[in-house]
């Protein structure tokens, strides 16, 4: 029996409940959760924008410690540290074969309905293929990556959704090159990850925009070289006015509203690259005319992910953690329990702070 937070309904606050996990099947693994970051998919869950079955335990952004293993699984062994990711890859579809192993819809299904727990009788499935809202849970072997046991488990978990979805969006999505402009929209855990993605890319401008003052600050902490209020100015005409008029080379949205991706593509420039990070919903749509999409000549990028493969990127963004390059630890700005993540999800509509961890006791 464990401590999980549960999602009884669409709509509802999370309740901590205790949660009788499954036998493990031959090829999942079970963690002991050291931390878990509280991300706005998990809001957008909680609403049923995000569509998932409940009840869940929702989180999917938490590293921790291997607990025990299925009979059949050789990547793990109990007392590995991991990082968890809520895309598991089958690695052998038409996805996976080109490389996008973020788009695998077989791992997904397999995913989803993968053995997790019930709570008071009723089965539970673990939110987002992972549930990391809870003291242990239950995956897919192929959805831990083992790290150095010296990274920090609350540093390592902004890994599993934030950092690879910034990072990767500007490294394998957008693929920015030393000395090119950046915008980014949205500077939540997401978007000041992509700001710290745009400095290892090595660009010569980095433009943050958001509503919030301290937000905005906490982007220039991490390399932003401009940034706009956008609750003071236009942010079109601020962004475009920085470059002298054309706009940036890469624009970058975290929001997923349909104002802000219109915006997002009309600060970039003609001939650059928007790239869309931000989840949307199915009842929001956007506009563009056919002359403009012909005469801008912008390409527009669509992002799952960070376009990253977990096995290879979770590493590889440590790495840079370590050397000094990826200051992932800045993001975090409360450390809260399991009963905090309700008073973080309302911290998160309003547009502040940058990352709520939920940390477990050890
Ligand atoms: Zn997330
Ligand atoms: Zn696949």
């Amino acid at each position: 029996m464990i401590k999980a937070a549960l999602l009884r309904d669409y709509g509802k606050d999370l309740e901590v409940v205790d949660v009788d996990l499954a036998p493990l099947t031959p090829n999942q693994v079970r963690v002991r959760m050291a931390a878990s970051g509280v991300c706005h998919s998990d809001l957008s869950l909680q609403h049923g924008k995000f569509p998932y079955p409940v009840p869940c335990v929702p989180g999917h952004e938490g590293a921790g410690v291997v607990e025990e293993v299925g009979e059949a699984v050789t990547r793990v062994s109990p007392g590995d540290h991991v990082v968890l990711s809520s895309f598991p890859a089958c690695r052998d579809c038409v996805y996976c074969d080109a490389g996008q192993p973020f788009l695998c819809e077989n791992g997904m299904a397999e995913g989803i309905a993968a053995p997790y727990g019930s709570a008071g009788g009723e089965t539970v499935f673990a939110g987002m293929m992972t549930g990391t809202f809870g003291e242990m849970t239950q995956v897919l072997e192929r959805q831990v990556v083992p790290i150095d046991r010296e990274i920090p488990l609350d540093v390592a978990a902004l890994v599993g959704c934030a950092v690879t979805t910034g990072v990767g969006a500007v490294l394998n999505a957008a693929h920015v090159q030393p000395g090119e402009t950046v915008a980014v929209v949205g500077c939540g855990g997401v978007g000041l990850s992509v700001i710290m993605g745009a400095v290892v890319a090595g660009a010569s401008r980095i433009v943050a925009v958001d509503l919030s003052a301290e937000r905005l600050a906490l982007a220039e902490t991490l390399g932003a070289t401009d940034v706009v209020d956008a609750s003071q100015a236009d942010g079109v005409a601020a962004v475009k006015a920085l470059t002298g008029g054309p706009g940036v080379d890469h624009s970058i949205e975290v929001v997923g509203r349909s104002a802000t991706i219109r915006q997002t593509y009309d600060l970039t420039r003609r001939g650059g690259t928007c790239t869309i990070v931000g989840a949307g919903g199915s009842d929001e749509t956007v506009s563009f005319d056919t002359m403009e999409i012909f005469f801008s000549g912008r390409r527009i990028v669509g992002c799952v992910y960070g376009n990253a493969d977990p096995d290879r990127d979770f590493v590889r963004f440590l790495d840079l953690y370590k050397a000094g390059r990826l200051p992932i630890d800045t993001l975090i700005t409360e450390r809260i329990g399991l009963d905090g993540i309700n008073d973080a999800f309302v911290a998160m509509e309003a547009g502040e702070g940058a990352r709520s961890v939920v940390v477990f006791p050890s």
